[in-house]
């Protein structure tokens, strides 16, 4: 299964998935594209039974492509002691017994892991419940303006819209991906392009990250003035809607006694 499914803004219930394999008494092991999902939205390899989570460094860690890593259960590592698929890169058994005493049977990217250290220090010194909350508001307020513009958020059902990006589509006879090229050439942002069945009928916002509100009102204003270059008809404003929203839902959650414990004490550099 996809936790978030990048190409269309949509995420998956992973836990329900769980529990209809429980109630089904079927042996399959779950395994869990999570590359854009990890922390950028909920998720919970252990709570929610999945057997074999997969990452990578180059979405919600904040860093370049480069690193991917799994999280094991106890069920799918016996199962690869008994598989007899052919596998190499795919058998976990060396890099297993060699990351118990912090080594690799490969040599790893260290300057990656020098980065992926850093992201999760960056990640916990917010809190991680900080971090998700961050990311529906930015995805809220993004939607905020798409509904202003009158366009269709590819997502139907909001109980799954994405809080890492969102799909917008194009009314009838528009090609999103001129959009796009209007977009990137005119104002130099670029945009995700539709895949697959949806090639030219969307285009995607992202809003994941190391982000804040003001470059994603600076991306929501390329699309707006792209669109109108475009000929594409607005009903209204996006801009000015995902102002309001920003402007009236100010950042403002507890933080959890647990992330503090786990976070190491911020450094903060006082100006006098
Ligand atoms: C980005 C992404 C991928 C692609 O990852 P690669 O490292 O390019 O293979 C796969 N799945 C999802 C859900 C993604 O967001």
């Amino acid at each position: 299964m996809v936790h978030n499914e990048t190409s269309t803004g949509v995420t998956s219930n992973i836990a329900a998935v769980r529990r209809a394999i429980d109630a089904a008494k079927h042996p399959a092991l779950l395994l869990v594209d999570t590359i854009s999902g990890l922390a950028s939205a909920d998720y919970r390899h252990d709570e929610w039974g999945v057997d074999v989570s997969i990452s990578g460094s180059q979405k919600g860690l904040m860093l370049p492509p480069g690193i991917s890593f799994n999280a094991l259960s106890v069920k799918a590592i016996e199962a690869s002691k008994t598989a007899k698929l052919p596998k190499s890169f795919w058998a976990w058994d060396e890099i297993i017994e060699m990351n118990k005493t912090g080594y690799w049977p490969s040599t790893p990217n260290t300057n990656l892991l020098y980065g992926l250290n850093e992201a999760c220090d960056m990640l916990l010194e917010h809190g991680l419940d900080v971090v998700l909350a961050r990311h529906l508001r930015w995805a809220e307020g993004v939607r905020a303006a798409v509904r202003a513009w009158g366009l269709q958020i590819q997502c139907a059902d909001p109980a799954v819209y994405s809080p890492i990006l969102t799909g917008v589509m194009m009314p009838e006879g528009v090609d999103a991906d001129a959009v796009r090229k209007i977009i990137y050439e005119r104002f130099d942002c670029s945009l995700g392009t539709g895949l697959g069945k949806v090639k030219g009928r969307m285009f995607r916002i992202g809003h994941l990250g190391d982000s804040n509100d003001l470059t994603l009102m600076a991306a929501l204003s390329g699309c707006e003035m792209g669109l109108k270059l475009a000929g594409v008809r607005l009903a209204g404003s996006g801009v000015l809607a995902a102002m309001d929203h920003f402007a009236s839902h100010p950042v403002s959650l507890p933080r959890s006694p647990a992330m503090d414990a786990a976070a190491p004490t911020p450094t903060r550099v006082v100006l006098t």
